[in-house]
């Protein structure tokens, strides 16, 4: 076989995308990755990585994760109106079910970087940046993809099989005609950034969410360029709003004081508006195309599961990909990826971060009170608190992909 004949063609220089190739390439198999950006992005969105995906990872890049970003054992749930700590969660409870019985914040960029560092060592290994995938087609032999190049001329690549790793609105899986299925919140969210220290001023953990009627806060941690670090808070906002005024010095102002009110205004260093979906594609293998993360599929944040989801994808597809390019595993194993990875997304990811949106943001006084006194009796039970914490750290769904497999 040729390299052409055996390369894997990667979309998507993002995190999900650079460890498909970090994963495949380290094998020896020669791998292709066009991203449409000239450099790595300094995506602000995700920070949470989750024990089940800690799991997954190689111990060295875990330790460079929490050396650049931070470790975050616990999380709170706070009720807004009263100011009152809910309920605390300590992930030690897990400690005989994972190996990292805690979360690891660290920025989706500096992750990116991490494993994009890792995988240029690998001169096997192509990472062309600039190049936009424009269009996918493919036989019974091969999968071509179109590029266009920075000087505008488009040129064609084929490999054995293609990853589609660019995202929500993923190029790989509108060409291949795979249906998107899923809606859209009316709400866009927004995350504004301070360097206003939450823990030492108001007693919050790095992870802390606050149910409000009609409303909600994430308020996290991460640590930036290093001590003391930033926060990050995340709302939804009102779909009436001008884009304009939601981002405005005193509709951010307006915002922060709505929650953490204050005698002074808060120094905001980002202010970032996503329009957010609940979105799964209606499949994840289509013959030699293959997709992976938010191509694949999309969530709102609260709980942290996107990126999380897009990494177990790259960990499962990655292993696959190799065992059929360099041991001859039968090609119907690509069927497994879809069966466990679009089975998780759907009966977990999309069914949690909408469960944990819909706690957080409940309006009637008797579902607050339930939903309050619910994690509150939850916390209070190391066994309770446990089966909560599989689930939130995602531990539950990886186990249940595992389970898929072994029923195979
Ligand atoms: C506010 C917010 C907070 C979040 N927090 C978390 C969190 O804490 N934990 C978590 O797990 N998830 C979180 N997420 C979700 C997370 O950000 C995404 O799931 C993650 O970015 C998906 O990674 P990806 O590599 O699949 O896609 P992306 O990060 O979108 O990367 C796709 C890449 O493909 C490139 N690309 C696109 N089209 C093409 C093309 N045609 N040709 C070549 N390249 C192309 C893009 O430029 C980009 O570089 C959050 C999301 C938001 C909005």
């Amino acid at each position: 076989m040729t390299d052409d004949q055996r390369r894997i063609l990667i979309a998507g220089g993002g995190p999900v995308g650079l460890l498909c190739a970090w994963l495949i390439g380290r094998h020896g198999l020669p791998v292709r990755l066009f991203d449409n950006n000239s450099t790595l992005q300094l995506d602000l969105r995700a920070a949470t990585t989750h024990p089940a995906t800690l799991d997954l990872l190689d111990d060295a890049l875990v330790g460079d994760m929490a050396r650049v970003g931070l470790v975050a054992p616990i999380f709170q749930f706070w009720d807004r109106p009263s100011q009152k700590l809910v309920a605390q969660f300590d992930h030690a409870v897990l400690k005989n079910d994972t190996r990292h019985p805690f979360v690891v914040q660290c920025e989706q960029f500096k992750t990116a970087k991490l494993v994009l560092d890792r995988l240029q060592l690998f001169p096997n290994v192509e990472s062309l940046f600039d190049h936009e995938v424009i269009d996918v087609a493919q036989s019974a032999d091969a999968v071509t993809v179109q590029v266009r190049e920075p000087s505008g001329t488009v040129s064609q690549h084929s490999g054995a099989y293609l990853i589609g790793a660019d995202g929500g609105r993923s190029t790989v899986r509108r060409r291949s005609g795979i249906k998107f299925e899923g809606f859209t919140w009316p709400e866009r969210f927004i995350v504004l950034t301070t360097p206003f220290d939450f823990e030492s001023e108001r007693g919050y953990c790095y992870r802390s969410y606050f149910a409000d009627p009609g409303a909600w806060c994430n308020c996290f941690k991460v640590s930036a360029d290093g001590p003391p670090g930033l926060w990050r808070t995340v709302y939804p906002t009102d779909p009436a709003q001008s884009e304009d005024n939601i981002l405005s010095d005193a509709g951010v102002q307006a915002r922060m004081q709505s929650f953490f009110s204050s005698p002074q205004a808060y120094e905001i260093i980002h202010r970032n508006l996503y329009v957010t979906h609940q979105r799964v594609a209606e499949i994840f293998r289509k013959g030699r195309v293959l997709l992976a993360g938010d191509a694949a599929h999309v969530n709102n944040p609260i709980g942290g599961m996107g990126l999380n989801g897009g990494i177990q994808d790259a960990v499962n597809l990655s292993d696959k990909l190799v065992r059929i390019m360099r041991d001859g595993a039968p090609e119907r194993v690509l069927d497994l990826y879809d069966l466990q990875r679009r089975t998780v997304a759907i009966e977990f990811v999309q069914e949690q971060s909408i469960a944990n949106k819909k706690r957080l943001e409940a309006r009637d006084p008797e579902v607050r009170k339930r939903n309050l006194d619910e994690l509150r009796a939850s916390a209070a039970d190391p066994e309770r608190a446990r089966q909560f914490l599989l689930r939130t750290s995602m531990i539950a769904s990886q186990r249940r992909a595992e389970a898929l497999a072994l029923a195979e």
